[in-house]
């Protein structure tokens, strides 16, 4: 790494996080790491919770699904989104579980050669995403599914009101429990509750938890967790403004009086979004505000006192959580961190020390 703005990634803090909330949920863990683990590294982040005690892994795609397999997982590995018919095959010979989306799908599924594929039935209580509605329909799925061959492993729902509605979580799960016992059919695995519902919401009839966000600490619904992630980046130079000038593309910050302005390496090309301007940034003891727009590669900050170049800067963290940032820029915190690109390199904190980065490409010659 040369340019100096990166991730940590604290994977002593996602173990001990994984540790908590199994020991919570008294449950089966399916850590759900999708989208490069919300953009945290898919490869480090799985190790931290299968040595934590992870039951099961989940993604999004049969791609994502396919890059753990090729970097040597070959444990329970489930596919939350839709795979193509017609590259069942790929999921049977590798062993993947996937999610029955629909009866269209079902019916097409069992035209290829799926036998041995292992699914979970996916139910839609309300998210209206993916998912059977109609308990006839699950039933003609399971039995299509059983002719052919196809292993029914598990069952599953997804809630799209956890972090605001109660009511909504209630009335989700008495429909997922309907179909659960309509079907009556032994599932292996039984699942609805993501981070938020598997703190708060108590329920017996699931046996595994299906976790994301709260491998990085972050819940509203319990302060045990430790928080994992923080940005930063460092500053390159800074110099005094006199009163009057403009600041960055379309001079749309103008000093008022001399101000010190420094830049930092951080764009929205790393994620970090034009819409931060106006925010703040914590420099080595004082809050700096991001003055006129964020470029595509650097930004520049009011700093309130001289800092020396080389100083750290922190985007989020200790001083200014992702929660907070997340708030300010009227998003989640799952968008800030999914959002920060391949060029920052993610550095692993493990056994209290920084032991691996990624980004490694930087160090060799491949062209
Ligand atoms: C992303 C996702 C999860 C994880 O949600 P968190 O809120 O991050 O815990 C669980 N289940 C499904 C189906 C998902 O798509």
């Amino acid at each position: 790494m040369y340019r100096d703005t990166w991730m940590e990634v604290d994977l002593d803090a996602i173990a001990d996080n994984v540790r908590t909330i199994h020991k919570i949920c008294g449950k089966k863990f399916i850590a759900v790491i999708k989208a490069d683990a919300y953009g945290c590294g898919d490869i480090q982040v799985a190790r931290a919770c299968l040595e934590a005690g992870a039951e099961m892994l989940a993604v999004s795609s049969l791609d994502e699904a396919m890059i753990l397999r090729n970097e040597g997982y070959g444990g329970e590995l489930l596919i939350l989104g839709a795979v193509n018919p017609e590259d069942c095959e790929v999921v049977a010979e590798n062993d993947l579980t996937t999610a029955a989306i629909s009866m269209d799908w079902v019916r097409e599924v069992v035209k290829h050669p799926c036998a041995g594929m292992k699914v979970h039935l996916a139910v839609d209580t309300g998210m209206n995403r993916i998912g059977f509605r109609e308990i006839r329909e699950m039933k003609e799925a399971r039995d299509l599914l059983l002719e052919a061959g196809v292993n029914l492993t598990g069952i599953f729902t997804h809630f799209c009101c956890t972090d605001t509605s109660r009511e909504m979580t209630d009335r989700q799960y008495l429909k997922f429990a309907e179909a659960v016992k309509a079907l009556d059919y032994p599932f292996e695995w039984i699942h609805c509750d993501n981070s938020d519902a598997t703190i708060f919401f108590k329920d017996s009839l699931s046996n595994a938890c299906r976790v994301g966000i709260s491998l990085y600490g972050i819940s509203g619904f319990t302060s045990e967790l430790k928080p994992a992630l923080a940005l930063y980046t460092k500053l390159v130079m800074s110099k005094l403004v006199p009163a009057g000038e403009t600041i960055g593309y379309g001079a749309t910050y103008e000093t008022k009086t001399t101000e010190r302005i420094g830049t930092i390496p951080i764009g929205y090309a790393d994620g970090f979004i034009r819409a931060n301007q106006g925010r703040m940034v914590y420099a080595d003891g004082c809050y700096a505000q991001v003055v006129g727009r964020v470029c595509m590669d650097q930004t520049m900050i009011r700093l309130p006192e001289q800092k020396q170049n080389g100083t750290v800067v922190e985007i989020f963290g200790p001083h200014i959580s992702l929660e907070q940032m997340a708030s300010e820029l009227h998003t989640i915190p799952y968008e800030i961190i999914s959002l920060i690109s391949g060029r920052v390199t993610r550095l692993y904190r493990k056994a209290g020390r920084i032991s691996s980065e990624s980004n490694e490409r930087i160090l060799k010659s491949e062209l």
